[in-house]
């Protein structure tokens, strides 16, 4: 080894030992007569110390001569310093140097390798390999790297074997475009990279692996979000011969063992809620249930009072502010202009205050008398103090931003707790969606995923009310997994793909391996997946996944450092027989 000692670790107990690190200079202080140097490495920064009174004069030259984050190495005894530094481990030792080594010169850093960097995100990401040297990201890649163990170390206890599935597939349907690979061999062929590998978890059921995991990349060419990345990674898992209750109470252990090994925090029991009460009472299949500020529907009282905007609307729902009555005309208007933003879609915003001396005070009391807008308060169990905020229309549309305002109300009124985790399973989904543009079903999953038994005779005849044997794990409201009972019976199977408008050709080529296999014996399973980029950045308090990947993308898809996606020579396209149209 280059070194003795890490730049973490000397302490008093070191004093008067000769040791050797190595490491990146932070600092130098020159002061004259004295200098000082910092050098740190993952684990720690020490001080160096050079006395022009005792330093060699080809030492104290060379130290004259070093840079940041030039790579040193060097020698010397350990010292008590005598002013303390109780800010880093190593704050009551120095090192009094008798050997310098530069091990490698570096150029003037873009940016200060330091935890609040002048670096703004952009010349980071370009330069990502000194980002990494900062400790808040390499922390996080820490964190990833603990998290990963703790996991593996779960599954396999449960018996679960990790095997490794192919990147170059064909298409797999999990809702967004394929990453396509030309294949050079067959020309004219194009691989294309697993959305996820669910068609290889459900075929090593098939062959009796029984328990399957693998930490594994996905790829999904969609825009991009601070949540999203093209390539992600996924903690897929699937298992034989369960119900969806030992699915849920199996990853609920490997949930509350990482909650409990990682961050020493007793999750309790995960909560489950149907997708149907979500929507209602949050308008959103991902709800953050830190809080409550549920959806009260207000069609009862609301209409019939002559306000054409409730009168008209197949939905009026409204949300309880507690103690916001006093809300500003500013503030009220800025809650209108959220609402109405197009992401957001509202026409307009409601609101209803109830007044601390009981009286009521709204933006349409044309319409309603004290009395009206007192039993609308009293269905929202509202109190004097709070203040009410209702909007309506369409319903679907409605709750959505309805959603959206009762998170803004939560991030305004400093309700969301990042101390607090409360995780739930969302339950029973709808097996498909009406896609108006394309006037047919969509899987709301993916079609694998199997029908609830009760509603299998739906099918034939309201294929959209039939609820799906699927399951989503929502943390904070972030949907953190997701996963489904399977299809096991070539039949249903084929039931599906009808009902998703494939014709009998179109699921023959795409998925005829998959339902071949299903006529050798497939024992009833299911699985789940969870997005371990956004479980990494839950775990350490950020929104950004993009924190927690060592290199990632940028909003457009592009890694900044590396230049890609980035042309290619005329003779490797020719070889793979494209031609590019200008
Ligand atoms: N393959 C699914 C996904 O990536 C997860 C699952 O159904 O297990 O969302």
């Amino acid at each position: 080894m280059l070194r003795t000692h890490n730049c973490g670790e000397l302490r008093q107990a070191d004093i008067n030992k000769k040791v050797t690190l190595c490491g990146w200079v932070q600092k130098v202080r020159d002061k004259g007569g004295m200098i000082w140097i910092d050098i740190r490495d993952r684990y720690g920064i020490t001080q160096l110390v050079f006395d022009e009174s005792k330093t060699s004069v080809e030492i104290i030259k060379v130290a004259r001569s070093l840079g940041r984050e030039f790579v040193i190495q060097t020698t010397g005894v350990v010292l008590e310093r005598y002013a303390k530094n109780d800010k880093i481990l190593t704050g009551e030792v120095e090192i009094e140097v008798d050997k310098l080594n530069i091990l490698n010169a570096s150029k003037v850093p873009p940016f200060t390798i330091e935890d609040d960097t002048d670096g703004g995100e952009e010349l980071r990401m370009k330069y990502r390999y000194l980002d990494i040297r900062r400790n808040p990201v390499r922390k996080n890649l820490e964190l990833r790297h603990l998290m990963l163990q703790h996991i593996r170390k779960f599954l396999d206890s449960q018996s679960f074997t990790e095997v490794e599935t192919p990147f170059l597939i064909k298409s797999t349907p999990e809702g967004a475009r394929d990453f396509v690979v030309p294949s050079r061999v067959n020309k004219g062929e194009f691989y294309a990279l697993p959305q996820s590998p669910q068609t290889f978890k459900q075929l090593l059921m098939v062959a009796g692996l029984d328990r399957y995991f693998q930490v594994v990349k996905c790829f999904r060419d969609e825009d991009l979000r601070a949540d999203r990345q093209p390539e992600f990674t996924q903690i897929d898992c699937e298992m034989s011969f369960i119900t969806r209750d030992d699915i849920l109470n199996t990853f609920e252990g490997l949930i509350k063992h990482l909650f409990d090994q990682v961050l020493v925090y007793d999750l309790g029991d995960i909560e489950k809620m149907s997708y149907d009460y979500a929507m209602e009472y949050y308008g959103n299949d991902k709800p953050d249930t830190r809080f409550d500020m549920l959806f009260v529907e207000l069609n009862n009282v609301a209409k019939g009072k002559g306000f054409k905007v409730f009168d008209d609307a197949e939905l009026v729902v409204g949300i309880c502010a507690k103690n916001c009555a006093g809300y500003s005309r500013k503030q009220l208007d800025a809650l209108t202009d959220f609402v109405k933003r197009p992401q957001v879609g509202a026409n307009g915003l409601i609101y209803v205050k109830y007044n601390q001396d009981g009286t009521f005070k709204s933006s349409v009391d044309k319409f309603y008398s004290q009395e009206d807008l007192k039993s609308i308060a009293s269905e929202a169990d509202a109190k004097p103090g709070d203040l009410l905020l209702i909007l309506s229309g369409k319903k679907e549309q409605t709750r959505s931003a309805l959603s959206e305002l009762r998170l803004k109300m939560g991030t305004d009124l400093k309700l969301k707790n990042n101390a607090i985790f409360k995780a739930l399973w969302v339950l029973d989904f709808p097996l498909l969606e009406w896609d108006e543009q394309s006037q047919r079903f969509h899987a709301m999953h993916h079609p694998f995923t199997s029908p609830k038994p009760d509603d299998l005779e739906l099918f034939d005849t309201n294929p959209g009310d039939v609820k799906a044997n699927a399951y989503d794990l929502v943390i904070n409201g972030i949907e953190i997994g997701g996963g489904s009972i399977r299809i096991h019976d070539k039949e249903l199977q084929q039931k599906m793909f009808d009902a998703l408008g494939f014709t009998k050709e179109e699921s023959e080529k795409q998925f005829g391996f998959l339902m071949d296999a299903f006529e050798f014996g497939t024992p009833p399973h299911g699985g789940v997946a969870f997005g371990f980029d956004r479980l990494c950045a839950l775990f350490g308090g950020s929104d950004s996944i993009r924190d927690y990947i060592a290199f990632p993308k940028n909003n457009s898809g592009r890694d900044v450092m590396i230049d890609s996606p980035s042309t290619i020579a005329k003779d490797q396209l020719d070889e793979l027989g494209i031609s590019l149209s200008e």
